[in-house]
């Protein structure tokens, strides 16, 4: 759904039947989106209409409410048909329709997906009882017209959903031999993303009169928006994520999750590897979301992680990278979480993490947007620690391009006092503004981003102990002087804690880790699956995942 309140309008001015504004509440729906706002009224009154709206802004429910309305739930006939290009949204609209009706007549409303792939007998069966709402494609509709399994005697409502796809689809016969069988009296809707020329005709012809309704959709929010696609495997994000945000540089980042559970981990493993993250989701009040917000917008904290409810609203302009963590269950969405980058006038970069499976959402998210996506490949440890020795470069340059006589004159008296020369004293001041870490990473600490390389190890300390994922990374990180980031998923349980780590350096860990105190208490850790396959990863034990970082 469009994450902007689309219009001023409630539900309850649109003239819905108490029954259908209480599902509509009960979904938690709070205000019409635009084409709802625009629709509903005139079909509520019987007029035919056009509906120029995407998949994402409401349609469904902009057609389904005043078919439900005009329903009578007495008879046993199907008195409307929506007609939808796929299988897969024909599903998708017949439950969204039994949701909608679910507290309307005694019995509820009767609705039958009919498909093609399906039996037809199946379908012949189903159609003898008790159907009120007929959904399917338009082949396997007009079938069963033509068999008389069918009839469109009771049928008064039409709907045309995704018509241009049905065109695409080839479908636009069957349509027409559809509408032109139907009842003179009856009420047409017609939704369709764009209007190709067949698409009008089929309006002009079996239209009477509509209404035209028009959502324009926001391709241009993201045009300025440099944006990439980053293929990793699931297990592996968590790691691409920290070199991405390692190796860019921006003040504000926003990272966008598909749950709250997700929210809270991701912020938490952020935290833990040094990153200014937190996080604003649904199961948050507002007073703590604005804290965040405020916190990011004062630049105090760099990366917010949201689910998209949360993050609507959520207007920082120096947000200059958007990450899709996960992959937005629609392409409207998508467009609303670049958009919150490259604003007032700045630059903006988005990129988004996803696995093979997801490459059909990747696809209708490029076409949606108009704009294909660059695919970049994940960081390497050397590329981001060459970033940093780049980043120390540039904080060097102003200061060593100043005068400062007094430093000077101390470098030189340290020089004449310790016998050495001035690179081996710079050198040591370069150790010492580096810090711990290596300065370069040799190439088995790229990270487990191959999962065959993952083991996991066993802590006998877990949530009684007051462990935390972070404390485990830290505590490895300490002990063996490897980055935090070969850490994978960390699973705290009551009593103790699964963690994978790479193969390359599991014996490194166990022996660092031997008779060192986590949360107070001397720990050995041992292989949690020691025996036969020497350790490799197993399926992992069910239950509930406290601290699961990688879900
Ligand atoms: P659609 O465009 O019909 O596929 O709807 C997209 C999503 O938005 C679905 O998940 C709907 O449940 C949801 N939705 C539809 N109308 C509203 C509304 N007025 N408020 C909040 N969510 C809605």
């Amino acid at each position: 759904m469009s994450d902007t309140p689309d219009t001023d309008v409630r539900f309850a001015d649109l003239g819905l039947a108490p029954e259908i504004l209480a599902a509509v509440v009960e979904l938690g729906y709070e205000t019409p989106s635009a084409i709802q706002a625009g629709a509903i009224p005139p079909l509520l009154a019987g007029r035919d209409l056009i509906g120029q709206a995407q998949t994402g802004t409401g349609k469904t429910a902009a057609f389904a409410l005043p078919l439900l309305q005009r329903l009578d739930l007495e008879r046993r006939d199907v008195q409307a048909i929506v007609l939808t290009p796929t299988r897969e949204l024909a599903m998708q609209v017949a439950s969204a329709v039994r949701a909608y009706g679910r507290r309307i007549g005694k019995h509820g409303v009767h609705v039958l997906p009919v498909y093609g792939g399906q039996p037809i007998h199946i379908q012949h069966k189903a159609l003898q009882g008790t159907v009120h709402v007929v959904i399917g494609t338009p082949g396997r509709v007009a079938d069963h017209l033509r068999r008389g399994t069918l009839d469109l005697e009771g049928v008064h409502f039409f709907c045309l959903d995704e018509a241009d796809e049905m065109l695409n689809m080839g479908f636009l016969d069957d349509v027409e031999w559809i509408l032109e069988h139907a009842d003179a009296e009856r009420q047409i809707a017609l939704f369709s993303a764009t209007m190709p020329g067949p698409i009008r005709r089929v309006a002009k012809r079996y239209l009477r009169d509509p209404v035209d309704v028009l959502i324009a959709h926001e391709t241009k929010t993201v045009e300025n928006v440099e944006q990439m696609s980053l293929r990793v495997p699931r297990h592996a994000r968590n790691e691409a994520l920290e070199r991405l945000l390692g190796i860019e540089d921006h003040e504000a980042v926003l990272v966008f999750v598909g749950t709250q559970r997700v929210a809270a981990s991701l912020a938490e493993h952020l935290q833990a590897r040094g990153f200014g993250a937190d996080c604003i989701h649904g199961g948050m009040n507002q007073t703590q979301r604005d804290d965040v917000v405020r916190r990011l917008r004062s630049r105090r904290i760099q990366i917010v992680v949201a689910t998209d409810v949360a993050a609507r609203g959520l207007d920082v302009d120096h947000i200059g990278l958007v990450v899709n963590y996960d992959l937005p269950r629609d392409p409207e969405i998508y467009v609303h979480r670049v958009g919150r980058t490259a604003r007032a006038g700045r630059a903006g970069r988005a990129v988004t993490l996803w696995q093979p499976r997801e490459q059909r959402m990747l696809q209708s998210i490029e076409r949606f947007s108009g704009q294909p996506m660059q695919p970049m490949r994940i960081p390497g440890v050397e590329e981001l620690l060459a970033r940093q020795r780049g980043r120390m470069i540039e904080k060097l340059r102003p200061i060593a391009a100043e005068s400062s006589p007094e430093f000077a004159a101390w470098a030189q008296a340290i020089v004449d006092a310790e016998g050495i020369d001035a690179g081996t004293l710079a050198a040591a001041a370069l150790r010492l503004a580096w810090g711990d870490g290596p300065l370069s990473a040799p190439p088995q600490e790229e990270g487990p981003l191959d999962p065959s390389d993952v083991v996991e190890i066993v802590i006998p300390v877990g949530t009684r102990d007051r462990v935390r994922p972070g404390t485990i990374v830290g505590t490895i990180a300490g002990e063996t002087g490897l980055p935090g980031s070969v850490v994978g998923r960390i699973n705290v349980r009551e009593r103790v804690t699964f963690v994978e780590v790479p193969s390359s350096h599991v014996q490194t860990i166990l022996d660092k880790l031997s008779g060192t105190r986590i949360a107070g208490r001397v720990v050995r850790p041992r292989l949690a699956h020691p025996e036969g396959d020497g350790g490799a990863r197993r399926p992992r034990p069910r239950g509930p995942h406290r601290g699961d970082r990688r879900p």
